[in-house]
């Protein structure tokens, strides 16, 4: 087996701390790319539509770093200090300066009475995609912020199309999430994504050299990790993955079907959507490893699309049903340290429709008109259709129990805008899918704040509520850990110290 041969390459030494320059949010984009005319005004367009432009009616006080701002007299949540009842806590710019007991002094120039409410770190949604629906492309930052979600990681879009959007977000006074990027999915020689009825989010990485040439390119242009994706073949992926060691970036993964989740795992900083793991799960899995190898031998000359679709449905759910406890305690052990994002509203949609939720015509009615009338027809189709079956959604919410039971650690992503992901609303979804499948409210909110600045080495300026943190905020009128659909009940989102309107 390759890997296991290369297994001296990938001695896993443990993520190297990133200066803090590394991941400040300045624009690291080449100057040779700004300077080129279609780019200069494609970043213009989105500055516009991002209200990046240093647009001063969206910029009050707090983040002009001309005064302190104070949230008297709140109970502040977090995942580092638990709750802690009757606070200040005082904010200069994008930095909390002080978290003290309610009555001290502040020298704010401006106050805002948290009396009654709660205040929790800004929230990040660990797995998005920008640029995957150019209709929902502009808004998504607007849509993020609205519901308490100050960052995001985008697991996976074209470097033509995420450059100029990055530095948009990245702009001085830009009123948008900070943003975490991979680039493309690296994909074999078949790529699934590849544009062809459905968008071009993949590259091909057919050889080793053209991996180690990839991430070094992709390093050079800034990204601030990787992501692996399922057609890639077992060279492939020991060349990404010691490549992107070497030059310090995280790994993120959809589990190769080439590899089994305990091969692959060990080497990859996050796993998305539990994916192929059923098939490590199963008692037959070195028998279902064996077929798949022979179907990526791809005798047919069928596209990348077409090869997943056939494997996935051939595998899945025989490989659900045939659940073998031992065997799944050897994969889930294999992967103690890598991170899952299980993203639960997708895995789990027929357990819990998002369109038969209260607030989700309200929520829907946000987004884009197009997008929108596309969404309800899906929606009412699927109505029409019943649940089908849900086993492999059952399966993905207990296995997600089984990991973190485990000590696996767990973010919070949603894979917004597939799949009926309406951007920043679905993350409060998967806070409820995490609760759902016994995390605790607490744990869950830990998913979507500490979990991901750790997963970036960031966790010294993000995820808690401390002072010499970023000032990320969300105010809310109800208490998130009695029920976790009270992180919805939001009063006010802060972002770089700027408080944003709904
Ligand atoms: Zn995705």
């Amino acid at each position: 087996m390759l890997v296991q041969s290369q297994r001296s390459l990938f001695l896993r030494s443990g993520r190297v701390p990133m200066s803090m320059s590394f991941y400040l949010q300045i624009p690291r984009i080449p100057f040779r790319l700004f300077r080129s005319r279609v780019a200069t005004s494609l970043a213009l367009f989105l500055c516009l539509l991002l209200s990046a432009c240093n647009d001063s009616s969206n910029s009050p006080p707090a983040g002009t770093g001309t005064g302190r701002t104070a949230i008297e007299n709140v109970t502040v949540i977090d995942a580092v200090n638990g709750v802690r009842e009757n606070r200040t806590v005082v904010f200069d710019g994008d930095e909390i300066v002080a978290v003290q007991a309610a009555g001290m002094g502040t020298n704010a120039t401006q106050v805002i009475d948290g009396s009654g409410r709660y205040l929790i770190p800004g929230l990040w949604d660990f797995h998005v995609h920008l640029s995957y629906d150019e209709r929902l492309t502009p808004v998504m930052p607007d849509l993020f912020l609205s519901w308490g979600i100050t960052s995001v990681r985008d697991t996976g879009g074209l470097m033509e199309k995420m450059l100029p959007l990055v530095e948009a977000m990245r702009a001085p006074g830009a009123i948008a999430p900070r943003v975490f990027f991979a680039g493309p999915l690296l994909d074999g020689s078949v790529v699934v994504y590849d544009g062809n009825g459905r968008p071009e989010i993949g590259i091909s990485v057919p050889t080793p050299e053209q991996a180690r040439a990839t991430v070094q390119e992709l390093h050079d242009q800034g990204v601030d990790f990787i992501k692996i994706y399922e057609m890639t073949s077992p060279e492939v992926f020991a060349a990404l993955v010691e490549k992107a060691q070497q030059l310090n970036l995280p790994i993120d993964s959809h589990v190769p079907l080439s590899l089994r989740a305990s091969e692959a795992g060990p080497y990859v900083d996050s796993i998305e959507h539990l994916r192929n793991i059923e098939m490590d799960c199963a008692a037959n899995a070195e028998e279902l490893h064996q077929e798949r190898l022979e179907i990526l031998a791809n005798p047919g000359q069928l596209s990348g699309a077409e090869l997943r679709s056939m494997m996935h449905d051939l595998q899945r759910l025989p490989a659900v049903q045939n659940y073998d406890e031992e065997q799944c305690d050897r994969t889930i052990a294999a992967m103690a340290d890598t991170m899952m994002v299980p993203t639960l509203r997708l895995n789990s949609l027929n357990l819990a429709p998002p369109y038969l939720k209260d607030d989700w015509e309200e929520a829907l009615s946000r987004v884009p008109m197009a997008v929108r009338e596309e969404w309800s027809r899906q929606a009412s189709s699927r109505i029409a259709e019943g649940g089908g079956d849900t086993s492999f959604a059952e399966w993905s919410v207990f296995l997600t129990d089984r990991m973190h039971q485990a000590g696996v650690p767990i973010g919070a992503g949603t894979d917004t805008p597939i799949n009926l992901s309406i951007p920043g609303y679905s993350l409060h979804s998967e806070l409820e899918m995490l609760v759902r499948a016994g995390l605790s409210p607490l744990e869950a909110l830990e998913a979507a704040t500490l979990k991901p600045a750790e997963y970036f080495s960031v966790q010294d300026r993000m995820g808690s509520i401390d002072a010499g943190k970023q000032a990320d905020l969300v105010l809310l009128d109800a208490n998130p850990l009695e029920d976790i659909r009270n992180t919805k009940r939001i009063s006010l989102v802060i972002s770089k110290g700027v408080p944003v309107a709904r």
